[in-house]
């Protein structure tokens, strides 16, 4: 086994780090960081990726079993998550140089995070004009250039338009990511047609959706747009997709109140989803979430 058959086989590994493993592993890119999630579903995993880095060569990190929860009811205003397993990150180098600037980059993220950013964007193979807008962007620059809407629809459509990248588009027409898009899913496609089909792959579910609280940015816990021409909701599904309630980002100029429930429909493909509202109705007063925290896991 590689580690192009442990991405298609896997199922700790979500289909964006699949992604990752794949461009890795043609070095298309010359690090990288994934998580592989422990579950019943995927026991015995976290040995079988050891083994293939090993083979492979591969020089890593991985971090400490995280855990982490999952949805697992809506009844009324609840909104019940419950423990499923643990996840563990790993970062991925082809050389021991590419590990050093790494570590150089957690030494300093703390610190100098601008001169961080810098190493890591570097590292991972980001263009250099989206890593000069990524470290511009602080709060106060934010708020001098974008609107509430401007910013997240510029996020989302950046997202969506290039799906095989993993930073941030300094615009949505950046050339740079545009190239880098195209050049990572041919990567894809040839090293991996299972996962180049199953990445773009298009669903559709009607379903009925709750609008949850929406992103904002502060400066001294103050939002830096207090008056707000668009918003970035968190949607949660109360139907399952892939098994799973999901939460989803959903930008749009209308306002709706908190727990406002609507019929509505997910368009899903790669690793995001559109949301259209097809009618409202109804309110979830007091809509919460429950959540355990445990501390299960090793502490070492
Ligand atoms: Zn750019």
């Amino acid at each position: 086994m590689n580690l192009i058959d442990f991405a298609e086989i896997s199922k700790g590994l979500d289909m964006l780090d699949k992604i990752k493993l794949i461009l890795f592993a043609s070095k298309a890119k010359p690090a990288t960081f994934v998580k592989l999630r422990i579950n019943p579903k995927s026991l015995g995993e976290k040995y079988q990726f050891d083994q293939v880095l090993k083979k492979e060569g591969v020089i890593f990190i991985a971090g400490r079993d995280k855990s982490y929860e999952v949805i697992r009811s809506i009844n009324g205003n609840r909104v019940r998550w419950e423990f499923e397993g643990v996840w563990i990150g790993y970062d991925l180098f082809w050389t021991k140089k590419d590990r050093e600037r790494f570590l150089q980059y957690s030494r300093l993220i703390g610190k100098q995070p601008k001169k961080a950013h810098l190493i890591a964007g570097r590292l991972y193979g980001y263009p250099e004009c989206c890593i000069r807008q990524y470290v511009r962007e602080t709060p106060e620059y934010i708020k001098k250039h974008y609107s509430c809407y401007e910013y997240y629809s510029k996020i989302q459509e950046g997202d969506q338009k290039y799906p095989y990248v993993f930073h941030q588009p300094c615009k949505v027409d950046c050339k740079a990511t545009a190239a880098l898009n195209k050049k990572y899913e041919s990567v894809v496609k040839k090293k991996s047609k299972k996962i180049w089909r199953a990445f773009r792959l298009k669903s559709e579910y009607a379903m009925d959706l709750i609008i949850d609280s929406y992103s904002d940015i502060t400066i001294d816990g103050k939002t830096i747009w207090p008056e707000k021409d668009g918003f970035d909701y968190a949607v949660i599904t109360k139907g399952k997709i892939d098994g799973y309630y999901q939460l989803i980002s959903f930008v749009t100029k209308r306002y709706f109140e908190r727990g406002t429930v609507f019929r509505g429909r997910v368009l899903k493909q790669y690793h995001y989803a559109k949301i259209k509202v097809d009618r409202i109705k109804d309110v979830i007063v007091g809509l919460h979430h429950e959540r355990k925290h445990p501390l299960i896991g090793r502490e070492y």
